[in-house]
């Protein structure tokens, strides 16, 4: 703010009933007047009020309510006075500011001096200058005058801080809401929390009308949010392409009947649904018609059935097979055959190594199948790659450090086979046999010669 250049500033002593308050003048609690009363009538008034000539006569105080009371107490008849002789704006603009440098201001009168200044078109950002703060503070200050005066008397008495009138006037426009958060505050509730708590179920309540508005004037049937939507069975769905949605897009669904949104009351968002899955049955990829659905459920009953009675069958005349011829070359083969297609990858890696081959095919699993593509090629080799893979068993049992009682046996039942064939076993190797018995029977394992 700033004083005119014209203005004229004389000292002189003015007659006390000659001088009004403004009713601009914000100082509501004078504090302790009787102290400078009895200062004024021990050393007399050593700094003089500052008022304002009146139009129409007489005096307004400018600054120095203080004083005047105090002077008044003492029934002095005049005091000495800076007698300004400019606008009447200027006059409040300077009274305000007078007041706002005022130590003992409370958080009430702050605000009032603030709307003062406003009143008469300064700037927040000069008021803050001014007062030595930021245009924020003044901004909520005066936010807290358009709380209901109930409130501001309670803040007056301290009843409410500062702190909480302020957060309380972000609800001032809704008497209703500001009400609920006293009552939470009131029944033991943060009021900062109370206050939060209310300014989000406003804004929700505005975010749910907004799209409840925005659905009506498109034309959008509304429906309640659907208790089970994120099920395959369920008549309302989703439309998107997220679990349990029907994929299909806002913009091509938007045409059919069964087209409709409900409003999210945890968000206010809209959420477009198809109110009748079953009509894109057969056009939109994973939606079945209940009689498909059934249909499918039959066939697979029917299918388990047959693959029962198949087994019942089979295993008959497997018995039947069993009891009559047993031990034939057809049976042989077989036995080679199955234990062809049944070796694992590290017995099969041996059995490669045994029969020399080591063009090895670069698959998962290459050993094994090196064996089976090797007896497609050469029928004839059957008999020999089975018998490398029952030796390779053997011998893979043999080089390990441990061994079950089961391996054990496998690998007596190997040095049995390499002895009749003429292989002279050491020592080690007929500790390993366990006991002679090996031989045409399952050996019994040793285990004081098993970590020999
Ligand atoms: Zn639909």
């Amino acid at each position: 703010m700033s004083v005119s250049p014209q203005t004229r500033v004389e000292l002189l002593s003015v007659p006390l009933d000659a001088i009004t308050v403004a009713p601009g003048n914000h100082r509501q609690d004078l504090g302790d007047i009787e102290g400078l009363a009895e200062s004024f009538r021990r050393i007399g008034i050593v700094q003089p009020l500052t008022v304002r000539r009146r139009d129409g006569g007489g005096y307004e105080l400018v600054a120095g309510q203080r004083r005047l009371a105090a002077a008044r107490v003492i029934g002095l008849s005049a005091v000495p006075a800076f007698v300004q002789s400019y606008a009447d704006s200027d006059s409040r603009k300077a009274m305000a500011a007078e007041n706002l440098n005022r130590k003992d201001l409370s958080t009430l009168e702050t605000a009032a001096a603030y709307q003062e200044l406003l009143d008469l078109g300064v700037s927040s950002d000069e008021i803050a200058a001014l007062a030595g703060t930021s245009t924020q503070h003044v901004t909520e200050h005066t936010t807290l005058l358009s709380l209901p005066k109930k409130v501001q008397r309670e803040l007056r008495r301290g009843s409410i801080s500062a702190d909480d009138a302020l957060m309380l006037a972000q609800l001032a426009d809704d008497p209703e809401c500001l009400a609920a958060a006293l009552n939470k505050g009131r029944g033991g509730w943060n009021l900062g929390a109370a206050v939060q708590h209310e300014l989000h179920a406003r804004e929700l309540a505005r975010r749910i009308a907004t799209s409840q508005a925005e659905l009506e004037r498109r034309g959008i049937t509304t429906i309640e949010r659907p208790r089970e939507s994120f099920s395959r069975q369920a008549k309302v769905q989703r439309l998107g392409n997220g679990w349990g949605c029907i994929p299909i897009t806002t913009a091509k669904h938007a045409k059919e009947p069964c087209h409709a949104a409900f409003v999210d009351e945890y968000s206010g968002d809209i959420t477009y649904v198809c109110t009748d899955v079953q009509r894109h049955a057969g056009v939109v990829p994973g939606i079945e018609p209940p009689e498909d659905r059934k249909a499918a459920r039959a066939a697979k009953r029917a299918e388990r059935e047959a693959q029962k009675r198949a087994v019942e069958t089979r295993r008959a005349a497997v018995a039947t097979h069993l009891r009559d011829r047993a031990d034939t070359r057809e049976a042989s083969t077989h036995l080679k055959r199955v234990s062809l297609l049944e070796a694992d990858e590290g017995t099969a890696a041996i059995a490669c190594e045994l029969l020399g081959l080591t063009e090895i095919e670069d698959e998962h699993r290459g050993h094994a199948l090196t064996l089976v593509k090797r007896v497609a090629n050469q029928p004839a080799e059957l008999s020999r790659v089975s018998l490398a893979l029952v030796l390779a068993q053997g011998e893979l049992y043999a080089g390990r450090q441990y061994m079950s009682a089961d391996e054990r046996a496998v690998v007596a039942e190997h040095f049995a086979y390499l002895a009749r064939l003429g292989y002279e076993l050491s020592e080690l190797e007929r500790g390993l046999m366990g006991s002679d018995d090996a031989v045409g029977g399952v050996a019994e394992p040793d285990e004081t010669e098993a970590t020999s």
